[in-house]
């Protein structure tokens, strides 16, 4: 689904021009949404209304002579689509992280800054238990958003914005310690604010918490009492992507209840040069954490396809044709060209054999002046232009009918030409649970062999 489509299935209708000039971000968005009531695309024109279907149908163009599949927005269709307010994590990098950091389903995840939301979105998910397949239908607090939108430090998830009425699942408001959360951290107002609007449209409200904070500044507690978890956000997973990690690094702490008191944690940070990367690395190292690791995503797709007899890729676009077809040659199409090949190959074996013969009448006859016949020769470079040099046939190796696979075309890989991610290098490390006096006892007591 692309951008308008996402956002005319899944936002609220554009509310009145009489108020132009909001302040609130979330009023603005929505009054930016496209104002096009169809999607045109190179399978046809779809009005929005058609659009509006169970996920999975087939929907036809206006004209009827083109189709479209309705797919179930995902984390990976939403990066692709969502508007951009910073830079975002793209699906090689965040599908990589989230299994770096073992976050599964139950999993707390602490996650600033939030930007745009693409890697809040994978990690909702990742944290997800199941709660979709029994969903609580119930209404969405409501709350004045002043604190929020307007510079307040300290807001929190909730919204005035109404509950999506396109069937899209809500999350029980009481999930307890094993549900999974993202506790995300954003400390510019706006992003906060619209991310939001955003997750309470995607029904993911109740798994993430977005906190207006600078992490830097003022660390990862939570401003009020959140649920059940008591201001504490008690993570297991950390993902850092801010200008200055090293500056929010101290404040992840297990004393002071970011971190799981039960559980080794584990971080990442995303850094766009190697300098940074390093003076990550170092705090890491003051604050205790271990198996420092640095990574960078080389994500890479790459095309195979064959070389055709005649040089062109087997495959490739017609450009002759003036279509976007693609063609690929059939086995009989291959067989009937490599046929007229042989024949034109014999035939000039034929009239070589015919000049030769003239040559050595015209010898044996005593005959000095023998002239070439060029005609003959231009006329086989004619003939030869059309045909290309035939590969070894079919009949030609034994005639037992089957043409070997490296007669279908030279490989050829072409790597994809335009990546979607944005480089930068990943530092994990890992802060273990500390090892007491009583652990050590215990350990030696189970494991000493008796004298
Ligand atoms: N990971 C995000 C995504 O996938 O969409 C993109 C994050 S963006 C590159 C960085 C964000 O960090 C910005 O939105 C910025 O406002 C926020 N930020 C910068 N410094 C911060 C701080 N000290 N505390 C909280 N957020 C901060």
């Amino acid at each position: 689904l692309t951008r308008d489509v996402l956002q005319s299935v899944m936002v609220q209708p554009t509310p009145s021009p009489s108020s132009t000039s909001t302040p609130d971000p979330v009023a603005n968005l929505k009054r930016k949404q496209p104002s096009t009531s169809s999607l045109n695309t190179r399978f046809g024109s779809f009005p929005h209304p058609s659009l509006l279907v169970p996920a999975g149908s087939q929907v036809r163009s206006a004209s009827g002579t083109g189709f479209i599949h309705i797919l179930r927005p995902t984390p990976e269709l939403w990066t692709l689509s969502l508007p951009h307010r910073t830079q975002v994590v793209y699906t090689p990098d965040s599908s990589y992280i989230l299994h770096r950091l073992r976050v599964r389903p139950g999993s707390r995840i602490i996650e600033a800054g939030a930007g745009s939301g693409s890697f809040t979105h994978a990690s909702a998910r990742a944290v997800y238990n199941g709660i979709h397949e029994n969903p609580v239908t119930q209404s969405v607090p409501t709350e004045q958003t002043d604190g929020v939108t307007k510079g307040g430090d300290e807001g929190t998830n909730t919204t005035s914005d109404s509950v999506p009425s396109d069937g899209s699942t809500q999350i029980p408001a009481t999930l307890t310690d094993s549900q999974g959360r993202v506790l995300s951290f954003e400390f510019h107002a706006d992003r906060a604010s619209i991310l939001r609007h955003e997750l309470r449209q995607h029904g993911l409200h109740q798994i993430v918490t977005v906190t207006n904070r600078d992490v830097c500044a003022s660390g990862f507690s939570l401003p009020e009492p959140e649920l059940e978890i008591g201001g504490n956000t008690y993570a297991t997973a950390v993902f850092l992507d801010l200008p200055a990690p090293w500056l929010a690094i101290p404040h992840l702490t297990r004393e002071n209840g970011s971190l799981s008191q039960t559980k080794a944690v584990r971080i990442c940070c995303f850094s766009p040069c190697l300098e940074q990367a390093l003076r990550t690395i170092a705090v890491l190292r003051e604050q205790d954490w271990v198996e420092e690791d640095l990574v960078e995503v080389a994500h890479k797709r790459l095309e195979v396809r064959r070389m055709g007899p005649n040089g062109r890729e087997i495959g490739a676009k017609s450009r002759s044709q003036g279509d976007d077809e693609i063609k690929v040659a059939s086995v009989e199409d291959s067989v009937s060209k490599l046929k007229k090949q042989l024949w034109h190959r014999k035939a000039k074996q034929a009239r070589q054999r015919e000049r030769l013969a003239k040559r050595r009448k015209l010898d044996e006859d005593g005959n000095e002046e023998v002239q070439d016949d060029d005609s003959d020769v231009d006329m086989d470079a004619n003939d030869d232009e059309d045909v290309e040099e035939a590969p070894e046939t079919a009949e030609e190796e034994g005639g037992n009918g089957r043409l070997h696979l490296f007669n279908q075309g030279r490989v050829l890989v072409r790597t994809e030409p335009e990546l979607k991610t944005h480089t930068s290098y990943l530092v994990f490390a890992v802060l273990p649970l500390p090892w007491t006096e009583e652990d050590e006892i215990a350990a030696k007591a189970k494991y000493t062999l008796p004298p």
